[in-house]
Protein backbone atom coordinates (compact mmCIF):
# COMPACT_ATOMS: atom_id res chain seq x y z
CA UNK A 1 0.00 0.00 0.00
CA UNK A 2 1.24 3.31 -1.09
CA UNK A 3 0.93 5.97 1.41
CA UNK A 4 0.50 10.15 1.44
CA UNK A 5 3.61 12.00 2.18
CA UNK A 6 1.63 15.31 1.31
CA UNK A 7 -1.91 16.31 1.65
CA UNK A 8 -3.48 19.49 0.18
CA UNK A 9 -6.52 20.59 -1.31
CA UNK A 10 -7.59 18.24 -4.00
CA UNK A 11 -4.15 16.77 -4.19
CA UNK A 12 -2.62 13.42 -2.75
CA UNK A 13 1.73 13.21 -3.04
CA UNK A 14 2.17 9.41 -2.45
CA UNK A 15 5.21 7.81 -1.65
CA UNK A 16 5.55 5.75 -4.84
CA UNK A 17 5.47 9.14 -6.76
CA UNK A 18 2.36 9.41 -7.64
CA UNK A 19 -0.16 12.15 -7.69
CA UNK A 20 -3.66 11.96 -7.23
CA UNK A 21 -5.53 14.69 -8.23
CA UNK A 22 -9.30 14.81 -7.46
CA UNK A 23 -9.58 18.95 -7.78
CA UNK A 24 -7.59 20.54 -9.90
CA UNK A 25 -5.64 23.80 -8.52
CA UNK A 26 -5.93 25.57 -11.68
CA UNK A 27 -9.34 25.82 -13.30
CA UNK A 28 -11.04 24.39 -9.72
CA UNK A 29 -12.92 21.46 -11.58
CA UNK A 30 -13.54 17.75 -9.56
CA UNK A 31 -10.95 15.90 -11.74
CA UNK A 32 -12.54 12.96 -13.92
CA UNK A 33 -12.60 9.61 -11.96
CA UNK A 34 -10.29 7.68 -14.77
CA UNK A 35 -7.37 10.76 -14.71
CA UNK A 36 -7.19 11.05 -10.54
CA UNK A 37 -4.29 8.58 -10.81
CA UNK A 38 -2.69 10.30 -13.67
CA UNK A 39 -2.17 13.57 -12.01
CA UNK A 40 -3.82 15.49 -14.79
CA UNK A 41 -6.35 17.43 -15.09
CA UNK A 42 -9.78 16.27 -17.73
CA UNK A 43 -10.61 20.11 -18.29
CA UNK A 44 -7.56 22.06 -18.66
CA UNK A 45 -4.73 19.67 -19.13
CA UNK A 46 -2.81 20.94 -15.35
CA UNK A 47 -0.53 18.38 -14.89
CA UNK A 48 0.45 18.01 -11.05
CA UNK A 49 3.69 16.05 -12.04
CA UNK A 50 5.05 19.17 -13.89
CA UNK A 51 3.94 21.35 -11.27
CA UNK A 52 7.17 22.90 -9.64
CA UNK A 53 5.85 24.72 -7.23
CA UNK A 54 3.81 21.36 -5.69
CA UNK A 55 6.86 19.74 -5.76
CA UNK A 56 8.77 22.22 -3.75
CA UNK A 57 5.67 22.43 -0.91
CA UNK A 58 5.24 18.18 -0.74
CA UNK A 59 9.68 18.38 -0.27
CA UNK A 60 9.51 20.87 2.35
CA UNK A 61 6.30 18.99 3.95
CA UNK A 62 8.63 15.84 3.64
CA UNK A 63 11.28 17.42 5.59
CA UNK A 64 9.31 19.39 8.34
CA UNK A 65 8.35 15.56 9.20
CA UNK A 66 11.73 14.32 9.66
ZN1 LIG B 1 -7.90 21.86 -14.47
Amino acid sequence: MSKTIYQERGIDVLDDRRILLTICPKCKHENYALNVNSGICTWCGYNAHEDAELKKRAINHKEDNE
